[in-house]
């Protein structure tokens, strides 16, 4: 296949050759005329395909204030899903907007156990060969205070889960020595990366931080673990702050923002002049969390400049960056990009620029994956 006269990134106009599942060569293209911008595949960094309503009649939310009231509401909300189907539409509509890979967290908690991961698992075949997955074991009700949660985490491992989660080890299970000893003693039994999703505000998540990049340089992890959210960063004073990025920086923790609206958040400018590794993903898609939120990683890159109050039209890049190139390097995916050796996973659009193809509502106009086509009409 020859993917003809298409701009990388919004380059010169050049012709992709295919083969199989791989990009072979790119080479300046003969033809004169309009061409589409191309980017790779998209990253879907962060997202929970076991929660999701998508595809399903609207689901009233009448949550309580507190987190406990929400994760209770979760467990209701969840009861009447099948992640197998509505993971799977999720997934589905997600390719269609340009995502060829995507990590998502998975429950394990007294109530599922593992029948999330048992699901999960059958649909991260199911997509094989069109959307790469990864699942993130995630104790969602914590791992020393629920009985028995450390052995389905271990099992969910074996069974082939690709990383192991983790959630404010303070507020949550209120130990964060022994919560975070907790996920990395099973990351380093089974040689697998960290996702730890932290939200605990200010010098308490600071701290966690701290004890994060301890175990990632003590275990020789750089590179392989990721905190996600992370709003401390961006409460803490800006010196505690710096600090903080350059302990990050130093032992290799990359992290991972919703940019959401309504807590402060890691700096994508601070996070790249520090070196740390930011990325994005939407947490929550229309689910018993969040009632917002789209399968679509322009949408979330939007949402990534807006917060960052990102103008120019290299600041809106960076942003781009966050759900593409970026994302793949905090989540470990391989073999990625435009470029020869790379997979062929390819989105065509009409768009100028990477800036415009961020901020344009257009869908795609042409979707590759694996080096094969995705069909775009919706069923
Ligand atoms: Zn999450």
């Amino acid at each position: 296949m020859i993917v003809r006269h298409v701009r990388p990134w919004g380059g010169a106009p050049t012709d992709i050759a295919v083969e199989g599942d791989r990009i072979v060569a790119i080479t300046p293209s003969a033809a004169k005329g309009p061409s589409l911008l191309a980017l790779p595949g998209l990253v879907e960094g962060h997202c929970h395909l076991d929660k999701t309503f998508w595809g399903r009649l609207w689901w009233r939310n009448e949550v309580g204030p507190r987190r406990e009231d929400r994760i209770a509401n979760d467990r209701v909300a969840r009861r009447s899903l099948d992640p197998r189907r509505e993971g799977r539409a999720l997934a589905e509509e997600h390719l269609r907007n340009g995502t060829t890979r995507l990590r998502s967290h998975v429950d394990i908690d007294d109530d599922s156990r593992l029948r999330h991961v048992e699901a999960l698992l059958l649909l991260r075949e199911e997509m094989q060969g069109r959307m790469e997955i990864q699942l993130v074991a995630f104790p969602q009700a914590a791992i020393l205070r629920t009985r028995g949660c450390e052995e389905w985490m271990d099992e969910a491992l074996r069974m082939g889960c690709d990383a192991v989660g983790g959630l404010d080890p303070s507020l949550i299970d209120r130990d964060p020595v022994g919560h975070l000893d907790a996920v990395f003693r099973l990351a380093e039994r089974h040689g697998k990366p960290v996702d730890i999703h932290l939200h605990e505000p200010g010098e308490l998540g600071a701290f966690a931080l701290e004890l994060v990049a301890e175990r990632t340089r003590a275990l020789s992890m750089k590179g392989r673990v990721t905190v996600s959210h992370a709003f401390a960063l961006g409460e803490v004073a800006p010196e505690r702050a710096a600090a903080l990025y350059a302990l990050l920086a130093e032992t290799g923790v990359s992290l991972c923002t919703s940019a959401p609206a309504y807590r402060a958040t890691p700096s994508v400018r601070r996070a790249r002049e520090a070196g740390v590794v930011l990325f994005a993903g939407n947490d929550n898609i229309r689910d018993g969390w969040n009632p917002a939120n789209a399968p679509d990683m322009r949408e979330r890159a939007e949402a990534v400049a807006l917060k960052n109050d990102f103008r120019r039209d290299d600041e809106v890049e960076w942003a781009l960056e966050t759900v593409s190139t970026l994302g793949a390097q905090g989540c470990g995916f391989a073999d990625y990009g435009l470029t020869p050796g790379a997979r062929a996973d390819i989105v065509l659009l009409e768009a100028d620029t990477p800036a415009e193809a961020v901020v344009s509502r257009d869908r795609p106009v042409r979707v590759i994956s694996h080096g094969r086509d995705i069909p775009l009409a919706r069923s």
